[in-house]
């Protein structure tokens, strides 16, 4: 791995109970985690779910309503921004317009008043990391948006810092740069091994980055657990419905004698209480062979190059089945899916959470 130099240290982030209100508008509800050492954790959400808002606070830049947050079990709840060796990178890059990207990258050397005589190894080095060596003596108006995006990560990491910071680093690149940055801040993680706290509402940002993944809505944390934790066993309909692309199948019903009644599909072999549940299924779960348990007219078809998603409308809600690629038929045209109890998530019909 890449030696970080004196700046390296080991940085636990501990949140215990945060919260942060506005008069009585609740925007982190009781934030209760610890980040062990150089784990990399997305904090995942719909926008205003309090994303940012817990970053700013770890960073320092929002006053903190209730709780603590420790680094190395140090209370920092009121130590400047500057005092918490954290690194942030946000979605619109600030850069200098008026310095080239040596001088970008080197800018917190001088603002930290870091020895002179290290700032050019360490500049080189980081530049390095992103692949910007041959534009140091660029501008950010003679960069494209991946390129200026880079910088802003060459900034943060020359820093050394304990803690990296990202919000939305991607936000602002078209697809194809997003792809390619965000496989570049995975590798980069991988070398750098600094805790880093990534906030994206993007999904499979937060599905290919992370160790662990926050789920949070309205302020409260849905489910916390590692990415494979989170799509095989969603805590609630709402993680069940954010995350997967297209997103889990949601039905609502009755389970009655062990088997699922609701919109039309009936569905045996669960061993689970009678009451009202909400049923999900995956579209990538469902086959076609032995199709029985769904059976609609066709709403919509979607060739999707390795496979053609089929959507039906059943009951009031639209339930996509992921068929092979060479599948051909009409909307309209009769549709039928195998859809076994061994494939279905159940959650409570009034909660939501699983059962
Ligand atoms: P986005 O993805 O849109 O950035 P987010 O999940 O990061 O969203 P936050 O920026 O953390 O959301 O905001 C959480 C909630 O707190 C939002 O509903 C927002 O409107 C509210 N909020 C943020 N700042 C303030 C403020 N200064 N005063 C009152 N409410 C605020």
């Amino acid at each position: 791995h890449y030696a970080l130099g004196e700046g390296a240290a080991m940085a636990e982030i501990e949140l215990r109970n945060l919260s942060k209100r506005w008069g009585g508008f609740v925007g982190v509800d009781r934030f209760d985690l610890t980040i062990p050492d150089r784990e990399f954790l997305v904090l995942l959400g719909p926008s205003g779910c309090g994303k940012t808002t817990t970053m700013r606070m770890i960073a320092g830049l929002e006053e903190i309503t209730e709780g603590d947050i420790l680094i190395d079990g140090r209370r920092v709840n009121d130590l400047d921004p500057k005092d918490r060796d954290v690194a942030m990178v946000f979605q619109s890059y600030a850069l200098y317009p008026n310095l080239d990207v040596y001088e970008n990258i080197r800018f917190p050397l001088k603002v930290r008043k870091i020895d002179p005589a290290t700032h050019k190894d360490r500049v080189m080095r980081a530049a390095e990391m992103v692949e910007l060596t041959d534009f140091l003596h660029r501008r950010p108006a003679e960069l494209s948006g991946g390129q200026r995006q880079r910088v802003a990560l060459a900034r943060a990491i020359v820093r050394q810092p304990n803690v990296f910071l990202m919000d939305e680093p991607l936000s602002n690149l078209d697809a194809k740069l997003r792809v390619s940055t965000r496989a570049q801040i995975k590798n980069l993680s991988h070398e750098l091994q600094v805790t880093t706290i990534y906030v994206t509402h993007d999904q499979i940002e937060a599905m290919t980055l992370a160790d662990r993944v926050v789920v949070m809505n309205k302020g409260v944390v849905q489910q916390v657990g590692s990415p494979t934790e989170i799509y095989d066993r969603p805590a609630n309909t709402f993680v069940a419905g954010f995350i997967g692309n297209p997103a889990m199948n949601l039905v609502e019903g009755q389970m009655r004698g062990g088997v699922f009644t609701g919109a039309g599909l009936d569905i045996p072999g669960f061993s689970l209480p009678d009451g009202k549940v909400t049923l999900g299924f995956r579209a990538e779960d469902a086959t076609l062979e032995g199709g029985e348990e769904l059976h609609a007219p066709i709403y919509t078809l979607e060739l999707l190059g390795d496979s053609t998603m089929v959507t039906v409308r059943i009951g009031g809600a639209l339930v996509s089945v992921k068929a092979p690629k060479d599948f051909r038929a009409e909307i309209g045209d009769m549709f039928r899916a195998h859809i076994p109890a061994s494939i279905c998530h159940v959650f409570d019909g009034d909660t939501g959470e699983r059962v």
